[in-house]
């Protein structure tokens, strides 16, 4: 059993309206692509900054400048015109864990995956609004890797995305020395605690980094921590669903890795990859 479950139905760029995209017939073409490739468990997980609600949990300019659509025509769209899960993916914006949870808890999602993509108002992962501009490398890492730990122990989301998201730019930016797992270390506790699911994702394959998250190091760490796997490719065309499994089913493999994670009404089960 394979899963695609961190799946956006649209590209991040302006020009890609929902009603262009969240549409019964792309959603079949996903549907169809994934089968091709062997995944049998497909779900979407639009980003919350697209949805005018987000805006009643955050305010940042990025948020505003997307904010465009409806979160309940979201769902109701995946429940009726598609046979996907239907997942979301929830920035963790510290100070706001209530209103992110009431917007989250809200709704019936199969899962919530959940994502640090900015410290304060800079961005990891988004040259606009580059972190890298006023914080040197040791701040960065060490301020996401707190965040990161500190969004698993918010309990708000069942997939932690992307866990070392910070490393994305590759040598695009500038990166600690050493050992990385002094940084891993500060997110292991409140990972551990929380129970929360990893997610082991291709996405890092398709950007400068060229790598899979998390690095090995970081994953021997959480698996010894007893978290379990969700594996995606966050996609956000066809075309990339599955993106790099070969490479990450032998990573996994290579690991002791025998399930993965499969979600429904927020409920999680174990599947064997097979
Ligand atoms: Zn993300
Ligand atoms: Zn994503």
């Amino acid at each position: 059993m394979l899963t695609d479950y961190h799946v956006h139905l649209r590209r991040d760029e302006p020009g890609t309206e929902a009603s262009r995209y969240l549409t019964a017939a792309n959603a079949a073409r996903y549907r169809e692509t994934a089968a091709e490739r062997g995944i049998a468990e497909l779900g979407v997980a639009e980003h919350v900054h697209r949805f005018r609600q987000a805006l009643d949990v955050w305010r940042h300019p990025f948020w505003r400048l997307n904010a465009v659509d409806d979160l309940d025509d979201y769902c109701a769209f995946v429940r009726e015109e598609t046979d996907l899960r239907l997942g979301i993916e929830a920035d963790f914006v510290p100070g706001r864990e209530d209103r992110m949870a009431n917007l989250l808890d809200a709704r019936e999602w199969d899962y919530v995956v959940g994502s640090v993509h900015f410290l304060a108002e800079w961005a990891v992962d988004d040259a606009d609004y580059d972190v890298y501009r006023s914080l040197d490398a040791e701040t960065v890492w060490r301020r996401y890797f707190e965040s990161l730990g500190e969004a698993a122990r918010s309990g708000m989301f069942d997939i932690l995305a992307h866990p070392d998201l910070v490393k994305v730019w590759g040598s695009g930016r500038p990166l600690p020395d050493g050992d990385l797992r002094r940084y891993y270390e500060l997110a292991m506790d409140g990972i551990a605690e929380s129970g929360i699911a990893v997610e082991v994702s291709t996405a890092g394959l398709r950007k400068p980094v060229g790598e899979i998250y998390p690095a090995p190091a970081f994953l021997a760490m959480l698996l010894d921590a007893g978290c379990p796997v969700a594996l995606s490719s966050d996609a956000h065309v066809a075309e990339d669903l599955g993106h790099g499994y070969d490479q990450a089913v032998a990573y996994l493999a290579e690991l002791g890795v025998r399930e993965l994670c499969v979600f429904e009404r927020r409920a999680r089960r174990l599947e064997p990859i097979g």
